[in-house]
């Protein structure tokens, strides 16, 4: 393909060039710097120390300051640019095994397997185009490992917000001894997520700070994967979600929830969570409580179709698993379109780690078929996300002062949003780790 620069020499942009820094521009062939709107045509991204300098129109050349080092110019002139993609619904250090092997797994291998399984999940996810993710629930400590290695450059990965792990009441989706006989089961507690009743509640709040947490994840309803037939209704009582709210909310932390049924989705709701994840069984009144209280809905559409797929192999699921997985997997993606539909804001999320880690961008797919147009699934998973995630000061969009997170596609996402599925440049705070 032929390739013309269009060559203009600024001295304004010539003279940030210095020693010190280390400066790189971008040629984009089109670039979606705020998703939501327009694209723009040939751009040039001006990158100083992993944050965006300048963004303009043409292909700029900058010529290094005398006796400094030449600056790198990245051909990008036949792809589509945009944010690096968040998802804000994520288990790095997890991938479901069919039912034999999670047993195994289960009763034989501890955090330190996970967390190796992290590091390999959290590069595939990174060269999926996703340069932040929020990792609702984990064992252990393993996602803080994971989350502090990745920040300070000695793995690769996306940018992590860390739940740590999941509060769930005894017996409920987040308890990890769920028909494990007891000389077998794991420690339980509100130190390990396992709390009961407001005041263990409170302790498992602070427990999971104490620790790192950036955020709380939480359950109010019963899940599918989890190994128990107690359905996927309500499980935390409104005094038990409202003590977690209050107690994250005080301390600087948002509430993730975990949420099918309509009971536990609308309690929730009213004890005044930051986001429901899944959605399941979303009604009316769910819809007048989100748009009233400004929560969002995390679709995790992806783990959906996944579950209801593997609940036709006999080797996935036990009866009670897959009861649950039949009834739940298929009706995830009507009720995300209900609720775009009413105007619920949406933020991106797949819930990888039930299907597999790097094909986050399915999700796009899937939200593009229930009704959704690219641009928006896009701005989903980019301003929205960053917004939900409370850094939409630093990331989501492509403009001064923010950080380098960009991304490249072959074609445009808004016509095909497929493309991004094949991401084929990532560059995470100004660091190229995907270079076509
Ligand atoms: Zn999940």
């Amino acid at each position: 393909m032929l390739k013309k620069l269009v060559v203009l020499m600024l001295a304004s942009v010539a003279s940030i060039a210095t020693a010190q820094h280390t400066t790189i521009v971008l040629h984009c062939g089109q670039l979606l710097d705020q998703p939501g709107h327009a694209p723009r045509g040939k751009s040039s991204i001006i990158i100083t120390d992993g944050v965006i300098e300048q963004v303009l129109n043409g292909y700029v050349m900058i010529d290094p300051a005398p006796g400094a080092d030449p600056i790198p110019h990245i051909d990008l002139t036949d792809t589509f640019v945009l944010p690096g993609l968040i998802d804000c619904h994520t288990h790095l250090t997890f991938q479901l095994p069919p039912m034999q092997d999670r047993l195994r797994r289960t009763l034989t291998e501890g955090i330190t397997h996970a967390t190796i399984d992290g590091v390999v999940n959290a590069k595939k996810t990174l060269m999926a185009g996703f340069t932040t993710v929020r990792n609702v629930g984990s064992g252990g400590e393993s996602i803080y490992a994971l989350r502090d290695r990745i920040a300070n450059g000695t793995i690769p990965g996306p940018r992590i917000l860390a739940a740590g792990q999941t509060i769930s009441v005894t017996g409920g989706h987040g308890d990890r001894t769920n028909g494990i006989r007891p000389g077998l089961s794991p420690a339980t507690g509100p130190d390990v997520g396992i709390a009961n009743g407001p005041a263990e509640m409170r302790h498992a709040v602070r427990e999971r700070i104490r620790r790192g947490s950036d955020l709380i994840k939480i359950t109010s309803t019963g899940g599918v994967l989890s190994n128990t037939a107690a359905g996927v209704g309500q499980q935390m009582f409104d005094d038990e979600i409202e003590a977690v709210v209050q107690t994250a909310h005080m301390m600087g932390r948002k509430v993730a929830c975990h949420a099918h049924g309509t009971d536990g989705i609308n309690a929730a709701l009213r004890g005044g969570v930051d986001s429901i994840e899944h959605g399941t069984y979303l009604d009316d009144e769910s819809i007048e409580l989100f748009l009233k209280t400004g929560a969002y809905l995390v679709p995790t559409i992806h783990a959906g179709k996944f579950v209801a797929e593997k609940a036709e192999d006999p080797a996935w699921f036990n009866p009670a698993i897959r009861a649950k997985a039949e009834a739940v997997g298929p009706q995830i993606q009507g009720s995300f379109a209900r609720a775009y539909k009413a105007g619920v804001k949406i933020a991106f999320g797949t819930d990888v780690g039930v299907g597999a880690h790097g094909t986050n961008a399915l999700e796009f797919v899937y939200m593009t078929e229930a009704g959704m147009p690219a641009a928006e699934a896009i701005a989903a998973a980019t301003v929205n996300a960053a917004d939900l995630c409370g850094i939409a000061d630093q990331v989501g969009t492509i403009e001064p002062g923010k950080l380098a997170d960009i991304i490249a596609v072959d074609g445009n996402p808004l016509d095909d949003v497929s493309t991004l599925q094949h991401v084929r440049f990532v560059m995470k705070e100004g660091k190229i780790y995907l270079q076509p």
